[in-house]
């Protein structure tokens, strides 16, 4: 039973539902809402707060590490790689710019890729390096990645022969990102609705009847699927597997020399400082089947690895205690494109962001939000 104050402002029927408020739904309902004012726009969120992969991730504002990129090219040609890498980059610019750098925390400290001693990964990248740097220039217009070894012994790394920097990347504030795109979203119209977990959605003619697992239902003009990882849950069919990934904090640590954001071992770890500590993740690797999974948490044996590569490589000789630990669920699937894609007359499906969705997810966002039109 509600009033009319509730059934006018809270209850009405929705012009676009927009399912998950992440990067991407957030900026999916803001792009919609920004073009057609006077809709009813919906964002149904199963947490009190944004839950997922947008909350949990390690903030790297990041485009591609050069053995990642040389990876791609092997696997999808030249001409993908680069759309790839123009999509990530034209992202990054874009978050910028919409929301600010100091309200994203982003700290323009730069992004590395680091190989020990006699890692094969080093040749593979180093012949084809200048290659890549003269490719890329045609995106970014500068000199994207250099050589500077000399600054392994200034970051404090033990085992390290090798390190490529890049000027263009750096560490953002998930957190500080994420209240800023809710805050602008509400600001500009959109409404929030949390803890409204979607079970099951059914489409007619006229709309698409929404059921909530408290038992509510709605039912919405349109419905934008942005749910990421936990998508098989609503729409099966399609090819997305939950991928976890167990992240860790240190407390700070005094006189810290580490700065910016790395990738090791061809990707599957990744840190960066944080607030005077070190954030690390990664090791997926180790357990693929276990860590295929749609829980949250961690696991001793990544946790270790983790501990293990902080003491060995990243913090050598230094007292660490670990402050904080955490696990966030990925979308991946077959390819490392996201699916934005109308499903059906009234539903559309923008998910499965890999590991990139900071770069990608505003840019994933405009053109869900113009298929919903
Ligand atoms: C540990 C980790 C580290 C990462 N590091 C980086 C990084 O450094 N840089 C980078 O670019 N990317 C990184 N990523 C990837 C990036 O975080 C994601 O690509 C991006 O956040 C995906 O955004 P999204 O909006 O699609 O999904 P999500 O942020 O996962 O949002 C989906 C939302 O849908 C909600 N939801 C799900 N099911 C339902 C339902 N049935 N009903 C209602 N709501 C629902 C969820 O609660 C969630 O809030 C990382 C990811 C992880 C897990």
């Amino acid at each position: 039973m509600h009033s009319i104050w509730e059934t006018r402002q809270f209850h009405r029927t929705p012009d676009v539902a927009v399912i998950g408020a992440g990067i991407v739904g957030l900026f999916t309902a803001l792009f919609y809402k920004r073009k057609f004012p006077h809709h009813h726009v919906v964002v149904l969120e199963r947490g009190p707060f944004p839950s997922g992969a947008s909350v949990k991730n390690a903030g790297f504002a990041c485009f591609g590490s050069p053995s990642e990129l040389l990876a791609d090219e092997d696997q999808e040609g030249t001409d993908a790689m680069l759309a790839r890498v123009e999509n990530r980059w034209k992202g990054l610019l874009e978050l910028r710019a919409e929301l600010g750098d100091a309200a994203i925390g982003f700290e323009a400290t730069g992004g590395h890729e680091i190989y020990p001693a006699h890692d094969p990964l080093y040749t593979r990248v180093a012949d084809r390096f200048d290659r890549l740097n003269m490719a890329l220039r045609s995106i970014t217009g500068q000199e994207t990645f250099h050589w500077d070894d000399m600054a392994i012994g200034l970051s404090g790394l033990q085992g390290i022969e090798h390190l490529v920097r890049t000027d263009l990347e750096g560490p953002l504030d998930t957190g500080m990102l994420m209240a800023t795109l809710l805050r602008k979203a509400l600001a500009e119209g959109v409404l929030v609705r949390s803890g409204a977990h979607v079970t099951h959605m059914e489409e007619s003619s006229a709309h698409v009847a929404i059921q909530l697992k408290d038992g509510a239902r709605i039912q919405a003009g349109r419905v934008v699927v942005c749910t990421n990882g936990y998508t098989p849950a609503l729409l099966a069919d399609l090819p997305v597997t939950p991928a976890r990934g167990q992240v860790l904090l240190t407390a700070p640590i005094t006189g810290l020399r580490l700065k910016g954001t790395f990738h090791y071992d061809e990707g599957f770890y990744y840190f960066r400082d944080h607030g005077g500590g070190v954030l690390l993740g990664g090791g997926r690797n180790l357990d693929v089947a276990g860590e295929t999974t749609a829980e949250e948490g961690t696991t001793p044996k990544i946790q270790e690895a983790l501990e293990k590569l902080l003491s060995e490589v990243i913090l050598p000789d230094t007292d660490f205690t670990i402050a904080q630990r955490w696990s966030g669920i990925m979308g991946m699937g077959p390819s490392r494109s996201p699916i934005i894609e109308r499903r059906s007359e009234r539903i559309v499906a923008a998910v499965r962001l890999g590991g990139m969705g900071v770069a990608i997810g505003i840019r994933v966002a405009r053109e869900a939000a113009a298929l919903a039109e």
